[in-house]
């Protein structure tokens, strides 16, 4: 059996299959496609102390610090089910097969919903994009809108308004579902538009984006805005379906952790973009897996199993 099995091979699973591993203890990571969302990813100019990097060079620095430590790596593996045990729990893979573990650290990352309309996907990375924190300078001086006027949209609009020249906010709603004060904030803004009762229907371009259509669901009028960039702000997916009634979920499907990553099952931790844990970065990913990994640490010492 595993001391720690590791679900999941993004920043986060990475981080804390290396902190296991450096305590010599059997250490296993069991991924989809190691790397996760960073493998989507264009430029990053956010991961302290490396001033820019692309997303496939940051996954074979990722990849080579792992195989530096005996860590049993399974990728190309999805996992079916977690099975919480006394001592040694379970995962269960698609393929049929099943690991035993001591602690499992759950580290399976989210995945931006999708508007789903022509041009988005082929856009992805030239003028669409889903992160402000990430992307949001790349758009200094250029006109840009921000889909979805929840609370993350209108944040991302507040945030964005400060470094672009302008921002429209698109609601598909006939109002903003965002809190009041955020609300109150967006219109105080002199470089913001909010559009609402509109349905984004195609992103525009050539080689880069050059506008958005939307429909007015009111009229049916079909309009037309050109920009430079688009953010899609219309919720962040955990990847946790699997873990349904083993782990307690927040109402987003956030696996709900403590301060140590601990979750509501003892000896299963979690981290990363897939817990309850606020921001989605890389860099709070690693942070967060490190954290995990030394707390099933802490677990696996105190436990009786030997
Ligand atoms: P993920 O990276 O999502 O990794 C999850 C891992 O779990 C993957 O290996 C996946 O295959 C695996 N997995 C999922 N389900 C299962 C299963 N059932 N069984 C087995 N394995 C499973 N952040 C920044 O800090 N800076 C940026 O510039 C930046 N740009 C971004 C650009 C894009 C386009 C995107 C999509 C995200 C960006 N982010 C950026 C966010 C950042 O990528 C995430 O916060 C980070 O990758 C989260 O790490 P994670 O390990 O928690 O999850």
């Amino acid at each position: 059996a595993f001391d720690v099995l590791v679900v999941g091979g993004g920043p986060a699973g990475a981080a804390a299959a290396i902190y296991a591993a450096r305590k010599g203890i059997r250490t296993g990571v069991v991924a989809e496609r190691f790397g996760g969302q960073v493998m989507d990813t264009m430029a990053i100019e956010n991961f302290i102390s490396v001033k820019y990097t692309e997303g496939p060079k940051l996954v074979a620095a990722l990849e080579e610090h792992v195989k530096e430590y005996e860590v049993d790596v399974m990728n190309l593996q999805r996992v079916a089910a977690v099975v919480p045990g006394e001592n040694l729990h379970e995962v269960k893979m698609e393929n049929g097969a099943s690991l035993r573990a001591k602690t499992v650290i759950v580290a399976t990352g989210a995945r931006w919903r999708e508007m789903n309309v022509p041009g988005e996907k082929a856009f992805r990375g030239k003028g669409v994009a889903y992160c402000p924190h990430c992307d949001g300078p790349l758009f200094k001086g250029k006109r840009v809108a921000v889909i979805g006027g929840g609370n993350s949209g209108v944040e991302a609009a507040i945030d964005l308004a400060g470094v672009v020249a302008h921002v429209t906010l698109l609601e598909f709603a006939d109002d903003l579902r965002a809190d009041a004060v955020l609300q109150k904030k967006l219109y105080s803004l002199p470089n913001v538009s909010v559009i609402k009762s509109a349905q984004t229907t195609e992103v525009t371009g050539t080689d880069k984006v050059n506008g958005l259509v939307y429909k007015d669901r009111n009229t049916e009028q079909v309009h037309r805005v050109e920009l430079e960039g688009i953010f899609v702000q219309i919720g962040l997916l955990p990847n946790t379906d699997f873990l349904k009634g083993t782990v307690e979920l927040s109402r987003f499907g956030e696996v709900i952790v403590d301060a140590k990553g601990q979750t509501s099952v003892p000896g299963i931790f979690a981290a990363g973009d897939c817990t309850t844990v606020p921001y989605k970065q890389i860099i709070i990913a690693m942070g967060e897996g490190s954290k995990a990994s030394l707390s099933a640490f802490d677990h696996l010492i105190r436990s009786s199993a030997p």
